[in-house]
């Protein structure tokens, strides 16, 4: 260990892990295994000014700066070769309930699951991720969709404050009334603005239990539910959803699985859905479940430590054609034996979130609802191209499906849901530059960009955080 990390070690409360401490796997392992990168130092900060020290340190000694919450970004952009990594997953992550005021405080490394569990405990919930182990800051930084946002929005529409640790060492409460054009920029603006070192959420009264889960249905039953599907998406409410999967079963052959949820007793679901139910699936495992376990039921199909390559596209109408479609290539793609493949395409009421004005978040707040593109396989890194053009044949059949309506943004899909290029010679996002971040920029915010560009001058002009869609100061 040199004299100069020596020294910082010495200042920080929390653990500083170097490639030769028994711990340093540990610290850079990530959900996806093909998103670790080696970095030189990885703090696992205790506090804001642990933060602050380590971006000094970084700057010092020149280290790019990446910013770990949940670790689930596949693309590596909270992983940095050679760089510093402030991972507040390890010790920042508590969750605290203010059940009178109905908020919650919530360190920026939490999960979902700690949220969930702790704000139920007071028969209260916030909008979340449908993957529990997802983290809280980075899916909140870029927008957020989940079971609840029918009836409470996005993520970013329930953050009330947030506390950022800036480029300059500064640690400023951002919301409403502080620091407002910072709280803009960052519900939206991910991780380009600074470290979130806690996120304070409005939470909503919700009762215990819940409908939910999955129904799995033949291929043979798939137009009748897509003409459901059109029906009831017409005309939905706030307080259900649904994720429709296109994959395969354990024996290869395409399924499609509907996993249901309604904010409600089971009599009620069951009534609520019951043309669906009538169609007849092979399996139906939905149920009135503890709200707590809403959010876990997909967690076994996306476990950590696997290679993931995932791309989002987005939808405008449920389209028959186009499932059939993909149903068969994931049974082609699973006949090959090494990859995974699933399409989530995400039934959460927009109206909500889409009541919001475009321009009173960063957020690209689109009208169509998401698909998520999941393509996972064991150990081979090396395998992350093959699967990125499988991703988009994948997604070039979802569009094709929509008349080729869906505009570039919407094509690109859900920032969160994006994968880095990784025709980019390093493997770190922050070597982008020029055009090609210019058109990443411009995608995922749109008509926001200029104003996150003067924002960005102010906080972050010399562009240390800019492992995430990077924007350009202006
Ligand atoms: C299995 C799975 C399911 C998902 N389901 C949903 C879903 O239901 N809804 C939804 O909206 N999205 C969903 N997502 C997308 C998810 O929102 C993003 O992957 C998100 O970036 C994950 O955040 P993280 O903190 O776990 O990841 P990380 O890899 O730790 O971070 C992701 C980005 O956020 C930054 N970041 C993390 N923490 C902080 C912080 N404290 N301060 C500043 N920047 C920070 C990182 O630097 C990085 O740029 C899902 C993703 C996966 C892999």
């Amino acid at each position: 260990m040199s004299d100069s990390i020596a020294s910082f070690v010495k200042t920080i409360k929390g653990d500083v892990v170097t490639p030769e401490n028994p711990d340093y796997a540990k610290s850079i392992a990530r959900w996806a295994k093909n998103a670790e990168r080696k970095a030189k130092v990885v703090v696992h900060v205790k506090d804001a000014e642990d933060v602050v020290k380590s971006i000094s340190y970084a700057k010092e000694h020149k280290l790019p700066i990446a910013i770990r919450g949940g670790g689930h970004n596949a693309a590596g952009a909270s992983s940095s070769e050679d760089g510093l990594v402030i991972d507040l997953n390890r010790h920042l992550n508590h969750v605290r309930v203010d059940a009178e005021n109905k908020l919650g405080y919530v360190g920026g490394g939490a999960i979902w699951a700690q949220v969930d569990q702790e704000a139920i405990k007071y028969g209260l919930a916030t909008v979340g991720g449908t993957v529990n182990h997802t983290g809280v800051a980075g899916l909140t930084l870029g927008g957020g969709y989940g079971w609840l946002s029918g009836r409470h929005g996005l993520a970013i529409d329930n953050l009330k404050q947030a506390t950022i640790v800036t480029a300059n060492g500064s640690i400023l409460t951002a919301s409403d009334t502080q620091n407002q054009d910072l709280f803009w920029a960052i519900r939206g603006g991910g991780s380009n603005f600074g470290i979130a070192t806690e996120l304070v959420y409005q939470l909503h009264p919700q009762r215990k239990t819940v409908f939910a889960g999955n129904a799995v249905y033949t291929p043979d039953k798939v137009e009748k539910l897509i003409e459901l599907t059109k029906k009831w998406w017409d005309n939905v409410g706030e307080d259900e959803g649904m994720i429709q999967g296109v994959t395969v079963a354990p024996d290869g052959k395409p399924i499609f699985v509907i996993i249901f949820f309604y904010n409600g007793s089971e009599a009620e679901g069951r009534a609520h859905y019951k043309e669906f139910f009538d169609v007849g699936p092979v399996v139906d495992t939905v149920s009135e479940i503890p709200y707590e376990r809403l959010n876990s039921q997909l967690n076994a199909q996306v476990a950590h430590g696997r290679c993931y390559y995932l791309k989002g596209v987005s939808q405008v109408s449920p389209n028959y054609q186009a499932t059939v479609e993909l149903l068969q290539k994931v049974a082609g793609l699973a006949k090959g034996g090494v990859f995974s493949t699933s399409m989530l395409h995400e039934y959460f009421p927009m109206a909500k979130a889409n009541s919001v004005p475009v321009s009173a978040t960063a957020f690209r707040r689109q009208g169509a609802s998401n698909i998520l593109t999941s393509i996972s396989w064991e150990e081979d890194v090396g395998k992350t191209k093959e699967a990125r053009d499988l991703a988009k044949e994948l997604v070039d059949i979802v569009i094709r499906g929509q008349g080729n309506s869906l505009d570039d943004a919407e094509k690109s899909g859900y920032t969160n849901y994006g994968h880095e290029d990784i025709d980019v010679p390093s493997a770190n996002l922050g070597s982008l530059t020029g055009d090609h971040a210019a058109k990443r920029a411009d995608l995922a915010y749109a008509s926001n960009y200029p104003r996150l560009q003067e924002i960005k001058k102010t906080y972050d002009p010399e562009n240390i955080f800019n492992r995430w869609y990077p924007i350009t100061p202006a």
